[in-house]
């Protein structure tokens, strides 16, 4: 049997021009991001490697970091057991970590068996239809500055083939705002595209919430998401807010466990289960959620995007659309590095004309990392040995 015996987790930093920071343009301006990789590596010579994208920050490295010691010794291919050991080991707190040891474990067994992971999970489709999930709007020049470049972006991305456009406006924590763009879309590109829009939280009140949700109704939004400063966690307020507003709800990103976000959905907390594979426990995760959600007859929506994501994606019926983001005029999507030698990408021209992007069809997670770039800008290397 093979037994893991080395997990070496490296950071890495990379330059981004004409951004000030993760979500903001700045003409001329440069930032510097950083994110991790980790590999997991067998006795025999097996070996699997994820990268996470949005959630590949310093404290869910630390987290797998702090997990890592726990998998040596052990067999790759009981993720289950792992991902159910960690979950114990660490139910203190968030178990942000899993994801991206539960994703390597993954990929290491589609590598041994010379499929995709998507087809170990059962998977059928190669091609997703996709949205275009914009940064948020700010107040210094460049990006989505202006109500008027939330339309402008919109025609663009209609243009490009996306089907469905989602608006991250203002976050000012005012209705007004949000509506304002609602509406500016809406009359620009809203015969073309399914149109949604997400406060992150932001509203101020709960009356804010159901001015905007209101607003939704009568633009006819496919979804509205996370509206209020209750971080989107209250399952109560929701099922309140679902009583007063027709526009279904995407809620659940920001809570975190599968026990907890079946609670939230069951208690009536939203119309479409936010599922984040890098979030909520990886590919494992990701699917035990999905699929309680199709045994209630229920849609979820994956959060973000990323090589895990669409094989995930590749596999779940219940699910409408992958979500490029995060995109704008003249904006990298931060989200994804450019780590990849194989022309893997989540910029916002990797989109079909008809709407949709591939499933990596290579083994395991269907992509090539390209080490050289990694190695050139490595920061850092953590490595855990039995
Ligand atoms: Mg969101």
């Amino acid at each position: 049997m093979s037994r893991i015996d080395r997990i070496t987790v490296r950071s890495f930093d990379w330059r981004i021009e004409g951004m000030a920071s993760v979500m903001r343009a700045a003409p001329g301006g440069r930032v510097t991001l950083s994110k991790f990789v980790v590999t997991i590596e067998t006795d025999d010579g097996q070996r699997g490697d994820y990268l996470p994208h949005y959630m590949g920050r310093p404290m869910t490295m630390a987290q797998t970091c702090e997990m890592a010691p726990l998998l040596l010794g052990r067999d790759p291919e009981t993720r289950g057991k792992i991902f159910d050991d960690l979950r114990n080991a660490f139910r203190h707190y968030d178990g942000a970590g899993i994801a991206a040891l539960d994703a390597a474990l993954w990929d290491l067994a589609g590598q041994k068996y010379g499929c995709s992971v998507a087809t170990l999970l059962g998977g059928w489709r190669k091609h997703l239809p996709t949205y275009a999930s914009t940064h948020p709007g700010q107040s210094t020049p460049g990006g989505l500055d202006s109500i008027e470049a939330f339309a402008d972006f919109a025609a663009h991305c209609q243009a490009l083939g996306y089907p469905a456009f989602k608006i991250h406006a203002f976050w000012k924590g005012d209705a007004a705002s949000e509506i304002a763009v609602m509406q500016a879309v809406k009359s620009r590109v809203g015969d073309q595209m399914r149109l949604m829009t997400d406060p992150a939280s932001s509203l101020a009140t709960f009356l804010d919430a159901v001015e905007v949700g209101r607003a939704c109704d009568d633009l006819a939004f496919y979804w509205y998401e996370d509206p209020f400063r209750d971080n989107s966690a209250s399952a109560f307020a929701h099922k309140r807010l679902r009583e007063m507003i027709k526009t279904p709800l995407l809620i659940a990103e920001h809570v975190r466990g599968i026990e907890q976000k079946a609670n939230f959905l069951l208690n009536g907390g939203t119309d479409i289960l936010h599922i984040d594979p890098e979030l909520d426990g990886g590919i494992t995760g990701t699917m035990k959620l999905a699929q309680f959600a199709e045994s209630l007859g229920m849609d979820v929506q994956l959060h973000t995007a990323g090589p895990l994501h669409r094989q995930c994606m590749a596999a779940i019926r219940n699910t409408a659309y992958y979500e490029m983001g995060l995109v704008g005029p003249d904006m990298t999507n931060t989200l994804a590095p450019p780590a990849y030698s194989c022309g893997y990408s989540d910029a916002l021209e990797a989109i079909a004309p008809d709407g949709t992007v591939p499933v990596p069809q290579g083994p395991g997670l269907g992509v090539t990392l390209d080490w050289e770039w990694l190695r050139y800008h490595q920061t850092a290397e953590q490595v855990f040995r039995s």
